[in-house]
């Protein structure tokens, strides 16, 4: 198993906390909901796993896997709390959350706790991930609110998948920010500013290799 969870099982930690994303680019909404999350559950570490190949987004062009992983690495580096994971990025082939989970739950055994953190769209959308009903068994979810996303629709998907599923799911109550990775490529598109939209290093590691301009759309 990578270093990374080698190192988190090392100090014994029996709860881990999963932030996925496909991260093109990683932005400060990700960055405070994963700090926010970590505060408010008491997690030792927030391990980032951005994705390899990502299934959902066929037809947009998505950056280099190392590209976003190298943008991950360099946007938490100041946090001591926040790890990094390639295990998406080096499974060849579409990389699909459930098999990650059911990896680590291999790992970790039974009694660990594995948590999932995901936004309002992504957990509106869950039941449309490969398997998601063993992907429930296997791991809890933390949905963080989205703004621009309806609040009740959050909660009345929870309360649906708590009942057909008797899953785990809980709601973060913590204060989010409005940005999505999309607006960002857009705006470098239309050269606009996205300084205090992401941290610096990422923003002059988009300039300095071109990502989102000369475009492979
Ligand atoms: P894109 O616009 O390309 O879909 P994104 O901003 O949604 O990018 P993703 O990498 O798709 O970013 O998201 C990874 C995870 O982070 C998802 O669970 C998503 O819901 C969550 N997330 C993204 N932006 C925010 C935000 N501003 N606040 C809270 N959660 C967010
Ligand atoms: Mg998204």
């Amino acid at each position: 198993m990578e270093k990374v969870f080698e190192k988190i099982k090392d100090s014994n930690t029996k709860r881990i906390a999963i932030m996925g994303g496909t991260f093109d680019p990683i932005h400060f909404g990700h960055l405070a909901a994963a700090e926010n999350v970590r505060k408010l559950y008491g997690f030792d570490s927030i391990i980032f796993m951005p994705s390899g190949d990502p299934p959902h987004k066929i037809g947009i062009s998505v950056s280099s896997a190392e590209d976003r992983y190298v943008m991950v690495q360099m946007a938490t580096a100041s946090n001591p709390y926040f790890k990094v994971s390639r295990m998406e990025i080096d499974r060849v082939g579409k990389t699909y959350t459930v098999d990650t989970i059911k990896e680590l739950r291999v790992f970790w055994g039974d009694e660990a706790e594995i948590f999932f953190i995901t936004g309002s769209d992504a957990l509106l959308e869950i039941m449309t991930w490969k398997n998601p009903t063993e992907l429930l068994s296997l791991c809890s979810l933390i949905a963080v609110a989205r703004p621009g996303y309806k609040i009740e629709a959050l909660k009345n998907k929870i309360s649906e998948l708590k009942k057909n599923y008797q899953s785990d799911i809980r709601i973060a109550k913590v204060a989010s920010i409005n940005i999505s990775s999309t607006v960002i490529r857009n705006r470098v598109r239309s050269n606009l500013p996205i300084k205090y939209m992401v941290p610096e290093c990422v923003e002059s590691y988009i300039y300095k290799n071109n990502l989102y301009i000369d475009d492979k759309l």
